[in-house]
């Protein structure tokens, strides 16, 4: 027994000048991919003892993704699933009983809604469905493009109560009180259901790895290479594939929210995806936020709000959250981050 300690030692000691990479030896890095589920690619890095054991967690992390994407989908129907379009299509008619991760998700975005002044409101489905169609239209045919008219989006706006979004958690129900109404979850859902399957993996044993979904970024663990930190990329918004600065971080979310992502264009000004319940048309205060704070789903909730937020609101909001970070990318690409950040991003003075 003692030999073997006294071995370990040696090997540890030896180990860690070379580089630092104490467990190299015991656990290898993976990466694979997910094609087509919320929109995005979905890649899952992870460290394992084997490529059977990463496939193993790959395979759990693709069939629960594919699985919540339908649950969370506000625009197709499955055989044999109740989803947001469910609830959707019965608006005013019936409660409708679904699946306890679509319970968790609205109860999770109704109770952010009212603790952040109602930026994020999944209920704003009326409105954003007028942006949708418009900038489908735009797509399939830009010489076309037009903008929706104020009264057809002011119409669409008396119709988005989220407190008329009905929870009967002991049922399993949801009901949308008014015909009128619709939910669109596209703010939360994804980094929601990140958040969901990075606690299944770390449950089934994954002690190290990142889920990247899209600007929607989890990590679990610490790298076990001797590194302390993950090293996390934030792309310039202005596209390009352009590194514009790198954050260090431990087990953690970063979600950004950009008006660069869904946009289209009318006489050469730029329309995007994310909009103001307040004007109800796209906010214009930054090119991106980034959210940093361990919980995925309230992150990606975040982001949302905060690129809706003046700099000043944004910041007095979050800094009166618990371990909630934050970065703005300013109209004229400046950065501005929170004083937790202060070290962890590189390349920002
Ligand atoms: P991403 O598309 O990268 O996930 P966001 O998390 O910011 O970006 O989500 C944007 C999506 O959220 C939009 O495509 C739309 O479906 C929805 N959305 C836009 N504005 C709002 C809003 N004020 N409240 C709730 N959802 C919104
Ligand atoms: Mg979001």
């Amino acid at each position: 027994m003692k030999k073997i300690i006294t071995s370990l030692l040696i090997f540890l000691l030896l180990a860690l000048p070379l580089g630092g990479c104490v467990l190299r030896g015991q656990y290898k890095k993976y990466t694979s991919t997910i094609f087509a589920t919320f929109d995005t690619v979905i890649q899952i890095t992870a460290y394992a003892k084997s490529e059977q054991e990463f496939d193993s967690y790959f395979q759990m992390a693709a069939a629960r993704f594919k699985q919540l994407h339908k649950l969370y989908d506000i625009y197709h129907d499955y055989e044999g699933i109740n989803n947001i379009k469910t609830i959707n299509d019965n608006a005013g008619i019936r409660p409708v009983p679904v699946e306890q991760e679509i319970i968790a998700l609205l109860a999770f975005s109704q109770e952010w809604c009212q603790r952040t002044g109602g930026k994020t409101n999944i209920a704003l489905g009326p409105v954003l469905r007028i942006w949708h169609n418009y900038r489908s239209a735009a797509i399939a045919n830009p010489a076309e493009a037009r903008l929706p008219t104020q009264g057809a989006l002011v119409e669409a706006s008396l119709h988005t109560d989220i407190n008329k979004v009905v929870l009967d958690k002991a049922r399993g129900t949801v009901f949308l009180e008014e015909e009128d109404m619709a939910l669109d979850v596209g703010a939360v859902a994804k980094g929601f259901a990140v958040e969901l399957v990075a606690r299944e993996l770390s449950a089934a044993g994954l002690k190290a790895g990142v889920i990247n979904a899209g600007g929607n970024v989890r990590s679990l663990g610490i790298p076990p290479d001797g590194r302390e930190t993950w090293t996390i990329g934030l792309e310039d918004p202005r596209g390009e594939r352009k590194i514009l600065t790198s954050l260090n971080v431990g087990e953690t979310a970063v979600v950004t929210s950009s008006g660069q992502q869904r946009h289209y264009q009318v006489d050469g000004v730029h329309f995007h995806h994310i909009i103001d319940p307040a004007t109800l048309w796209p906010a214009t205060y930054h090119q991106a936020v980034t959210v940093v704070t361990p919980d995925s789903g309230l992150a990606d909730f975040l982001s949302t709000a905060l690129f809706i937020l003046p700099y000043e609101e944004g910041l007095e909001l979050v800094e009166k959250l618990k371990d909630v970070e934050a970065i703005w990318i300013t109209p004229a690409g400046e950065i501005k981050f929170t004083a937790g950040l202060e070290g962890q991003l590189k390349g920002t003075g």
